[in-house]
């Protein structure tokens, strides 16, 4: 394979699984995929899961994320868990700023920045997710959204442990995913504008995946692509055997 980055393949469960559904599903994934070393594989289930799961994979090759955290350590937060609270329980990624949190429960790039800023505190590595509005890429503001999302959410954040997800809003959960051609043409807007943020050497370094309505079907195509890192995989990954071809995606 012909990556210059570790492949990240990680699978968002979202409001989905029972913990033995999840348990029984990470028993099953971890004896169908357990053989790679050119790739990483993440599953991200519901916070009622992560201790079962993570004791599970302790010995795995497979990582466990969490899908949000707030960004305080603790106090009088009524819901809420902090990436503090994880320690200690093997999570190496936390989802920060997916669109259904942008849009369902109002977080916004000065929000998801400081949990970016909490979860890199807590040793564990943010997966920034950013990306246009379906109504956004029609008036042709695609690239000046994406510009804004990364300077106002990286603000003040100083890392190489750091994964960048490009999700189009119009293609999460929709079945429409954007095209190989259309995904690349952000990706590399992406790794251009982190090389002016930071430096050429750190742009080249992180790994920027695309999410919305990645497939079995539409996998190889797009991890052809030079700035297609990995996968960031919504329903598709809920699924042992669409995961499983997902993971096991050839280039
Ligand atoms: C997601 O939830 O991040 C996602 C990309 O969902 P889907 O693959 O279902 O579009």
């Amino acid at each position: 394979m012909n990556k210059k980055r570790l492949p990240l393949i990680a699978g968002n469960w979202k409001m989905y699984k029972i913990p033995i559904e999840a348990e029984n599903f990470v028993i099953e994934l971890d004896k169908k995929v357990s053989s790679f070393t050119d790739r990483e594989v993440l599953v991200c289930p519901t916070i009622i899961s992560i201790p079962r799961v993570s004791e599970i994979l302790r010995d795995s090759q497979i990582r466990v994320g969490v899908q949000n955290v707030f960004y305080e350590k603790e106090g009088p937060y009524t819901g809420e868990i902090s990436p503090w609270m994880l320690t200690g329980l093997n999570v190496s990624y936390v989802i920060c700023g997916h669109s259904e949190r942008r849009q369902i429960f109002g977080e916004n790039n000065k929000t998801i920045s400081l949990k970016i800023q909490s979860v890199i505190n807590c040793g564990m590595t943010p997966i920034f997710c950013i990306g246009e509005k379906s109504e956004e890429r029609e008036k042709g503001l695609t690239f000046s959204i994406i510009e804004q999302q990364l300077i106002q959410g990286l603000s003040g954040i100083q890392t190489h442990k750091l994964v960048i997800a490009y999700e189009p809003v119009w293609a999460i959960g929709t079945g429409k995913n954007a095209t190989p051609q259309q995904a690349q043409e952000v990706h590399s807007f992406i790794r251009k504008k982190l090389s002016e943020i930071y430096s050429k050497d750190f742009s080249e370094y992180i790994r920027i995946l695309y999410g919305g309505s990645v497939k079995p079907d539409n996998i190889d195509s797009l991890m052809a692509q030079p700035d297609i890192d990995g996968v960031l995989v919504g329903g598709a990954s809920l699924k042992i055997d669409s995961f499983a071809r997902i993971i096991d995606f050839k280039v």
